[in-house]
């Protein structure tokens, strides 16, 4: 991690600012060693490069948000996708019971994330020996990727472009695809930074960022969208790809990304217009659930949502019809 972006970052939990600890550093990049924040006194390690700024309370995996609002991640394992036959098979009324009972919301599982990257330590030097990217075609399959996007990822590029950021968050990167694609056709001085809390993948993205020569301003970072380790008013644009259904608690990721942006400044988010059920449940069901779990159910509600945060939407055709592209925005004092 370059040092400079400590200029951007803060405790996920309080904001206050963050004091390196222990860093080794290769050059001006931040190798190893920790970030402190000296008000609430938790430490988050910096390992091969990469800062990972999760609260110990938060889980550093993937899991279904279906399963995390109904068993706070005692299921890692999702029943289908997105986990909807667990749904289907504890039933929407049950599963809208539970999320209510407010002893459920208070428990709280802690995880051990230095251990956890301790496993990890192979296969992230194997990713960064560069042997990954040259593996099962993966470096040409990237730059085909970049070369070629689908109809709707170029609109979501050329918006996000359009805005010449200066600095932009994209949310919920997962292996760094779209970020990569957003890099790759922005100015080689935009600070670009990328969030995910699964934190096998940040090795990846940023593997994809020295593939293209943008690693210098380009960071992979390891957080939650619901506890962004980013400064008020730091970002000009945020983004995501198809993330929304992959994320629980859309209200308090909606007043996050409200947080970060510079007034004036917009959230681009391609998406589903509505969610993806595969069959399993039907729609209305699932919109119940949904909007009493705080997940995403479809653009509507999430254009609902947007307004109440004090935050305008503008909807545009893609011209794939189940997708869209919003942009919503922060509005200038
Ligand atoms: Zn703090």
């Amino acid at each position: 991690m370059n040092r400079v972006t400590l200029n951007y970052l803060c405790c996920p939990r309080c904001r206050e600012k963050l004091t390196e600890r222990q860093i080794r550093f290769r050059h001006k990049e931040l190798i190893s060693g920790s970030l402190c924040c000296e008000k609430c006194s938790e430490e988050f390690p910096v390992l091969h490069g990469r800062p990972v700024l999760l609260s110990h309370t938060k889980i550093h995996e993937w899991i279904a948000p279906i399963d995390e609002v109904l068993s706070q991640g005692e299921n890692r394992k999702p029943d289908g996708p997105f986990s909807l036959n667990r749904l289907k098979k504890i039933g929407v009324e049950n599963a809208i019971k539970l999320v209510q009972k407010p002893e459920k919301k208070n428990t709280v599982l802690t995880c051990d994330i230095l251990h956890d990257l301790k496993k990890l330590e192979g296969r992230i030097r194997y990713i960064q020996s560069g042997s990954w990217i040259s593996a099962r075609d993966r470096k040409k399959k990237c730059v085909e990727a970049l070369e070629n996007p689908s109809k709707s990822v170029q609109k979501f590029i050329e918006a996000v472009v359009s805005k010449k950021p200066k600095t932009l968050l994209d949310l919920a990167s997962g292996s760094g695809s779209s970020v990569t694609s957003l890099a790759y056709n922005l100015p080689a001085d935009t600070s670009i930074f990328a969030v995910e809390r699964d934190l096998k993948c940040l090795w990846i993205i940023q593997e994809k960022f020295r593939m293209i020569k943008r690693s210098n301003n380009s960071e992979a970072i390891g957080g939650d969208v619901r506890e962004l380790p980013f400064q008020d008013e730091s970002m000009d644009v945020v983004s995501s790809i198809m993330a929304l259904q992959e994320i629980s608690g859309i209200s308090i990721f909606l007043r996050e990304i409200k947080r970060v942006l510079k007034d004036d400044g917009s959230y681009f988010a391609l998406l589903n217009r509505e969610p993806w059920l595969y069959g399993i449940i039907s729609l209305d069901e699932y919109k119940a659930f949904a909007e009493v779990a705080d997940l995403y159910s479809g653009i509507d509600a999430l254009i609902g949502l947007a307004l109440k945060t004090g935050l305008t939407v503008t909807d545009y055709k893609v011209g794939e019809k189940d997708l869209c592209l919003v942009e919503i925005r922060k509005a200038k004092k």
